[in-house]
């Protein structure tokens, strides 16, 4: 699978189309999902055409690996998550219904959150 340079993620992070910034750094960018399944839902982004987890841990370079993974992280403490809760996700192909082909990291927070999985 090749990657799709015209996918909504790689438009944001060309600055074709806005998005609701929260963190950025040189490896990363941090943005509110745009149909948030909890009251804090802020989606993770590589800087990097990377299309999966698998895709991203084979081909990324080490520092953009660590970089990508150390935003999550601080992320999830800037926006007081980290005493309560929180839960990372990451949706690859078809069965688990990846919509938008470039590797994102879903955090969800700020309530209760119901069971991990459903089927
Ligand atoms: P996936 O199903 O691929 O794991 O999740 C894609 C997520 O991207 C969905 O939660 C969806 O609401 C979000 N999304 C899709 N298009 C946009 C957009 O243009 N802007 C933002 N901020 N989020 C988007």
């Amino acid at each position: 699978m090749t990657y799709d340079t015209e996918n909504i993620f790689a438009k944001i992070l060309r600055g074709e189309i806005a998005c609701d910034k929260v963190y950025e750094d040189e490896f990363a960018l941090a943005f509110h999902d745009i149909n948030p399944q909890a009251p804090v839902h802020i989606l993770v982004i590589p800087k990097g055409a990377y299309i999966s987890m698998a895709d991203f841990t084979a081909r990324a370079p080490a520092d953009l690996i660590a970089g990508f993974f150390r935003a999550v992280g601080q992320v999830a403490r800037d926006n007081g998550l980290e005493a309560p809760g929180y839960r990372i996700l990451a949706n690859a192909g078809d069965d688990a219904h990846q919509e938008v082909p470039h590797l994102h990291i879903h955090i969800f927070g700020g309530k209760r959150l119901g069971p991990m999985l459903t089927a």
